[in-house]
């Protein structure tokens, strides 16, 4: 798994934080925040941004990678994630797909509770088997 210090996770898990403080959830009222980091040192941050016909509602983490992949970033080192539960949240499995795409398998994925009690994955453990492009390419 990428190396992180306990500094960069806690520094991680405050800007998701903050992130959540922007989240749009009036029917869950469960506010998520990411905070995804380049290998260049930037961080995206995102929140969950929920919709009244429910399906266009998306995730705090996909709306992070969206954002960073937009603005043409393709190396990824980690996410944090953060809510407002009392449990770690983990991303969920629509949002584990994104991330497969554009982040290694060994990318530590933190999962910390509201409180910023954190549980650290690496990637390939929350989406094991994975579909990527690679299984694609290789049909070819
Ligand atoms: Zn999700």
């Amino acid at each position: 798994m990428i190396n992180l210090h306990e500094f960069e996770i806690k520094k991680m898990l405050r800007l998701a934080a903050e992130a959540r403080e922007k989240a749009y959830a009036p029917y869950s009222g469960f506010r998520v925040g990411a905070c995804l980091k380049t290998g260049s040192g930037a961080y995206y941050l995102g929140c969950n941004i929920e919709n009244a016909s429910f399906t266009p509602t998306n995730c705090a983490e996909r709306t992070a990678m969206f954002k960073a992949v937009y603005e043409g970033e393709r190396d990824f080192e980690a996410i944090a994630v953060i809510s407002d539960g009392v449990d770690y949240v983990a991303p969920c499995g629509v949002c584990r797909q994104v991330l497969a795409e554009f982040c290694p398998q060994d990318m530590p994925v933190i999962c910390a509770d509201r409180d910023g009690n954190y549980v650290v994955h690496e990637l390939r453990e929350m989406l094991p088997m994975s579909f990527t492009k690679k299984d694609i390419d290789e049909s070819k």
